[in-house]
């Protein structure tokens, strides 16, 4: 289940590199879903019923509930607006810029919506997707949304419409641990690639019942704490294999 790694009894510092999901995770509700909720045909939530139980991929998901939405320019900014994001989400992107931890958000989500956001949070003005951010790529063009998934593998077996492992895997590099922040059944392939994960429900729930170390987060004040004192200077391979060990005892615990 955990693989040996180069971080564990080296005498190299972690240099941790971090991947975070959007909706969910940095927003506090599912932008798309409220997308679909108030702006699409309710046939939506059939096709959600096929995403849900596995029977769909995440792509052909968002590709056929997107073409039920009908909007304005107007109408889908008001709603992208009144998105509550993680209130301490601005001050954990200066944390990690000031600690130079690489952070990606990878998302199966729309640029158009994340990259407003994160201007919102004050964070990447003119965000690009493929180098500010990964995600699915989304146009109003005359009242329709014209979706494009630019970061959907050709090799996925999943079907996802941002492949997460694909991105983990391309840019991790020689990084240790990469660390996994998440909620949800988008981040249930990307998990099975990171070191650590922080997880709300319903991905706590799946991670443990994998094994795969997972530790609840409130906000990102509490990662920021975790990491914080991980880094600061205080960190031996012991205190790492204990972490390891705890988020093991845990798991088996919660069986
Ligand atoms: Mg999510
Ligand atoms: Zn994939």
């Amino acid at each position: 289940m955990i693989q040996p790694h180069r971080g564990v009894g080296a005498s190299t510092p972690p240099e941790p590199i971090i991947f975070c999901d959007f909706d969910g995770t940095i927003t506090r509700a599912d932008v798309t879903d409220e997308i679909l909720i108030r702006l699409a045909d309710p046939a939506w939530r059939e096709i959600e019923r096929l995403w849900t139980a596995g029977t769909i991929g995440s792509r052909e998901c968002l590709e056929r509930q997107l073409a039920l939405v009908k909007t304005s320019a107007q109408e889908l900014n008001a709603l992208i607006d009144s998105i509550p994001i993680d209130p301490a989400f601005a001050r954990f992107v200066r944390f990690v810029q000031r600690s130079r931890i690489p952070f990606v958000v990878v998302s199966d989500g729309l640029d158009c919506v994340i990259r407003r956001i994160l201007a919102h949070a004050g964070l990447h003005s003119r965000g690009r997707n493929g180098i500010h951010f990964y995600s699915s790529s989304g146009r109003l063009i005359k009242g329709r949304l014209a979706v494009s998934f630019p970061h959907a593998a050709a090799n996925c077996a999943h079907g996802c419409a941002t492949c997460k492992p694909q991105i983990i895997r391309a840019l991790r590099e020689d990084r240790w641990p990469v660390i996994y922040i998440g909620d949800g059944l988008s981040d249930r392939h990307a998990v099975a690639e990171a070191d650590f994960v922080y997880a709300r429900q319903p991905l706590l729930d799946f991670c443990r019942s994998k094994g795969i170390p997972a530790r609840p987060f409130n906000n990102f004040a509490d990662i920021e704490c975790a990491l914080a004192r991980w880094l600061g200077g205080r960190v031996t391979d012991e205190m790492l294999e204990a972490e390891r060990s705890r988020a093991l005892a845990a798991f088996a615990a919660s069986e």
